[in-house]
């Protein structure tokens, strides 16, 4: 079989990793790809918004499965495309994509199929949600609509700070069109757990539990992040929690869509929120989290190859999702500086180390070729996945290779799975 990923990041460095262990894979090419996942794959310089061009590659190398990871292209309708040149594509369609393209959209459905999320209310116009804001009870969140890179949610804790919210949002468009609408949420409190889940239209299979950290700085300070680690399981995704979830957010997630005429086949990712009132849906994203699947899927027993074509032809009922019975923590490594401004082209040493140590992974985000050196291209630059029998024996892991790694301007936090010493 000859497998095209499409994406450049942690995240598609860890589906390589599985990819390449299935027995069925002869060839694997990822686009673009970084210096990590050329030892696996060939890459190849084609950008994951240049449809035309994936197609034609796809089409030129008679790919057998082409695999989306990235939200971007999935709700801009890369699977479409792919689909209509003939080519077996792994994702969600445009019209199923839209449950992490649009938040409004996401919280109506909820709405209608009454899945537990916070109170909303949605605005296109923003006198409107100012005249709303002016009786609302503070903290309150400000979501834009569309695609924000992760950054698109505000939490306000004054009238003062919405009205300059939804300036930025809907006014200044800093988000551009992801803000012609806003999602204006109750402020929740609880822990964070995010559930990753294999979908074939109809049947849905959950992945072992994560917890991700958001913030640049230790004790969840600084600003939001595409993501500085994260560990699996949650210790605090218990076994009520997973009932309660089955019954009440999974399947009819799965089962209001299709009911929408937006069949979702792919990965569904559920930001839930464990609030004293119940679980509540924070967020749906239509594909792996980024570093979440740095944790979850090297500890898959599955070849998943197998569970992705299973989710494609509607056979996923008959596969036995199997989970390693240990733990993993993923620290990222990123550049001083990350999110605002870092330097990049910083040459990278120590790689090799994995090589040499069982149960240990260096994941590559922000990585290149310079000649033979392997140098920094972007804020997160490396996920160290370290796997223990424990969390914490993972979390000793992973710090414990962080070392191993060295490179100018070096940032990590260094308290990432620190909430399991409170479970
Ligand atoms: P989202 O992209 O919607 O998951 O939001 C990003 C982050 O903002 C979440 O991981 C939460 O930490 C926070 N957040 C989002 N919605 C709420 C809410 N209603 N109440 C409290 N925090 C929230």
């Amino acid at each position: 079989m000859k497998v095209l990923i499409v994406g450049g990041g942690g995240r598609e460095h860890a589906i390589a990793y599985c990819v390449a262990k299935s027995s069925k894979v002869e060839k694997m090419y990822c686009a673009p790809g970084n210096a990590g996942i050329a030892e696996l794959a060939e890459c190849v310089p084609i950008g994951a918004m240049e449809f035309d061009k994936l197609v034609t590659f796809a089409k030129e190398k008679a790919i057998d499965l082409a695999i989306v990871g990235m939200d971007d292209p999935l709700v801009g309708g890369l699977i479409d495309e792919f689909e209509k040149a003939g080519i077996r594509a792994f994702g969600p369609r445009k019209n199923a994509a839209i449950l992490e393209g649009s938040k409004a959209f996401s919280k109506d459905l909820m709405k209608k199929y009454d899945i537990p999320t916070a109170a909303y209310e949605n605005f296109d116009n923003a006198d409107e949600a100012l005249a709303y804001l002016e009786t609302a009870k503070f903290p309150i969140v400000l979501k834009a609509d569309g695609l924000a890179l992760g950054k698109g949610v505000l939490i306000c804790n004054t009238l003062e700070e919405a009205k300059a919210g939804v300036k930025e949002i809907m006014l200044d468009k800093k988000f551009g069109a992801s803000g012609n609408t806003m999602v204006v949420e109750e402020f929740m409190t609880g822990r964070e757990v995010s559930v990753l889940s294999f979908v074939d239209g109809k049947t849905i299979k959950t992945m072992t539990s994560a917890q991700d950290h958001k913030r640049a700085k230790d004790g969840d300070q600084g600003l939001n992040t595409g993501g500085m680690g994260t560990f699996s399981p949650s210790p605090f995704y218990t076994k009520e929690v997973d009932e309660f979830c089955r019954k009440y957010v999974y399947q009819k997630t799965v089962d209001a869509m299709a009911a929408e005429g937006r069949e979702f086949k792919g990965i569904i990712f559920f930001g839930l929120m464990l609030t004293e009132d119940g679980p509540k849906v924070l967020e749906y994203n239509a594909r792996f989290g980024d570093p979440e699947a740095q944790v979850v899927l090297p500890r898959m027993k599955n070849d998943l190859i197998d569970v992705i074509e299973a989710c494609i032809d509607g056979t996923l009922d008959q596969v036995d999702l199997q989970f390693e019975d240990n733990a993993a923590v993923c620290v990222v490594l990123a550049s001083d500086g990350y999110p605002v401004a870092y330097e990049k082209g910083l040459p990278i040493t120590g790689l090799d180390e994995f090589k040499k140590h069982e149960g240990y992974y260096c994941f590559h985000a922000g990585t290149k070729f310079d000649g033979d050196q392997i140098v920094t291209n972007g804020g997160r630059v490396l996920g160290v996945t370290a796997k223990g029998a424990t969390l914490k024996e993972a979390r000793a892991n992973a710090y414990k290779a962080t070392e191993w790694v060295k490179f100018d301007n070096k940032y990590m936090r260094h308290d990432i799975g620190k909430a399991i010493d409170e479970a």
